[in-house]
């Protein structure tokens, strides 16, 4: 696994270069919307930790940490009033997901009916 860059564009978000609509924001995770929806609300989820991917961040982040932040998922999903309705959180990891940016984050997609389909074809 590639080592963690700490110019990535959320690395940055989070030292506070680069803006955001922050969200949510607790000790372990920042929540913003992205800047390409791709769902009426799109979300992203981010751990304060750095962790390039999900796989960087289940092997190596403390109980509390991973603990934290999923909370901080949960309520990030009720926040933005998707909890009730539905949605989808989606984690890239790797070259064959296209994860865009090696700071390990979680899309909350929802807002509308998001279909069955998981991948492209
Ligand atoms: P990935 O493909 O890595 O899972 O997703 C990265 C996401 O970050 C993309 O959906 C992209 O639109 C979003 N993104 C990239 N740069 C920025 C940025 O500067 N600000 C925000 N809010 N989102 C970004």
């Amino acid at each position: 696994m590639t080592a963690y860059d700490d110019s990535n564009i959320f690395a940055r978000i989070l030292r506070g270069e680069i803006p955001c609509e922050r969200l949510y924001e607790d000790e372990f995770a920042l929540a913003f919307p992205d800047i390409r929806p791709q769902a009426p609300r799109h979300v992203l989820v981010i751990p304060k930790g750095k962790y390039v991917s999900i796989t960087d961040f289940g092997a190596k982040a403390t109980a509390e940490e991973i603990t934290g932040f999923f909370r901080a998922v949960s309520l990030v999903a009720e926040k933005v009033g998707v909890a009730g309705s539905g949605y989808r959180m989606i984690a890239n990891a790797g070259p064959d997901s296209r994860q865009e940016v090696p700071h390990f984050h979680v899309h909350i997609l929802g807002g509308r009916n998001l279909g069955t389909l998981l991948v492209t074809p």
